[in-house]
């Protein structure tokens, strides 16, 4: 496995990722600009004159011609690409489904939030922005709570992991965290990838370590030990409790600011009120700008979690070279960049670049 190759599947995949983002941000300006917007919504009041129908409409029309738009983009990045790189296990037609699957969950979760959104709008004005927080705050931590349980199951098969002495391994470490060892399971994820991972998921009593079956497979069990440990580090560190706590202050913030935005903003575009739908495109394009922002906050957070459940993964298990060994592995099976350049690492890593991460647990004592 050269650097070269793994650099250049970085890049090719975020140049794309950036290009993607603009295109979709100079697409929807224009569209509001051009006056498509509002001809679209006069297209559709000659099929209801429900304002909530019209949305959904509207919204539906727009996600099925973006998905057009960028289907093959998608297609390069996600399907051509894995392969090309000899990283995925998909079909097309898998891949096909597996996308139809997410764009039903995403609709179903998504479509009703749209029009609680809209209740809001139209219920509280330009004060939206605060009930709306709130409601989201209670749906992050009931989708936290359901992902494990419903949302996983209908991606992949999660099933209690079935190799006795790594459980019994798995049993010490877990008690030494405080958390019972039922709540470690394995999913099929090399129906999709030939990469490896695992994560620490749940809330209260949803709350689980799933490890991917590439990496129960590939790895010996010292080694899989010490991910579990960096995973029982964010349980330990009560880490999904604390992002749920962070998000909702972010949040709070920024639907504040898109909302002051959005209200400056729409005469500038020649709308005459916030509740307008054909205004709405206004809003995701402020929404997009503040993303752009917080990003880097959210990953300087995400990274920091990341040490913690580092440290907490050296400290419990006291095998470094395993740990290190296993980054290594796994940074090679995903074909991960392992020295970013300092700018995208800031801005895009959820996750220390591995030199980093290696360098700090080779500090610890
Ligand atoms: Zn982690």
């Amino acid at each position: 496995m050269t650097i070269n190759k793994s650099k250049r599947y970085n890049n090719i995949k975020l140049a794309f990722g950036i290009g993607k983002g603009v295109l979709s941000f100079i697409l929807i300006l224009l569209f509001v600009l051009l006056g498509y917007s509002s001809e679209l919504l006069a297209e559709l009041k000659s099929v209801t004159e429900n304002n909530y129908l019209l949305l959904l409409l509207f919204t539906i029309v727009i996600g099925v011609v973006s998905s057009i738009i960028f289907a093959p983009v998608n297609y390069y990045v996600d399907f051509y690409l894995e392969h090309k790189y000899d990283l995925s296990n998909q079909t097309f037609w898998k891949w096909i489904t597996e996308n139809f699957k997410e764009t039903l969950v995403g609709s179903v979760i998504g479509l009703p939030i749209l029009i609680l959104f809209f209740w809001v709008l139209n219920l509280f004005g330009q004060l939206w922005w605060l009930p709306f927080a709130l409601a989201m705050f209670v749906i992050s931590v009931v989708l936290a709570k359901l992902v494990p349980v419903i949302i996983l199951p209908i991606f992949y098969k999660i099933t209690p992991i079935d190799n006795e002495e790594l459980k019994a391994r798995i049993v010490r470490l877990a008690d030494n965290a405080g958390m019972k060892v039922e709540n470690v399971f394995k999913f099929d994820m090399s129906k999709n990838t030939k990469k490896a991972n695992a994560a620490f998921t749940g809330l209260g009593k949803t709350k689980r370590i799933i490890l991917g079956d590439t990496l129960l497979e590939n790895y010996s069990e010292d080694e899989i030990e010490t991910v579990i440990a960096h995973e029982l580090g964010h349980y330990k560190h009560n880490h999904i409790v604390k992002n749920i706590i962070i998000s909702t202050i972010f949040s709070f913030a920024t639907f504040f600011l898109i909302a002051q935005f959005y209200s400056i903003s729409i005469n500038w575009f020649g709308f005459e009120s916030i509740q307008q739908i054909d205004a709405l495109p206004v809003l995701v394009l402020w929404s997009m700008l503040v993303g752009l922002v917080l990003t880097p906050i959210t990953n300087v957070i995400s990274r920091k979690f990341e040490y913690e459940a580092d440290e907490y993964a050296i400290s419990s298990t006291r095998k470094k070279d395993d740990f290190i060994n296993t980054l290594n592995k796994l940074t090679d099976q995903n074909l991960g960049d392992k020295e970013p350049h300092p700018l995208i690492e800031w801005f895009f890593y959820s996750h220390p670049s591995i030199n980093k991460r290696i360098t700090y647990i080779n500090s610890l004592t």
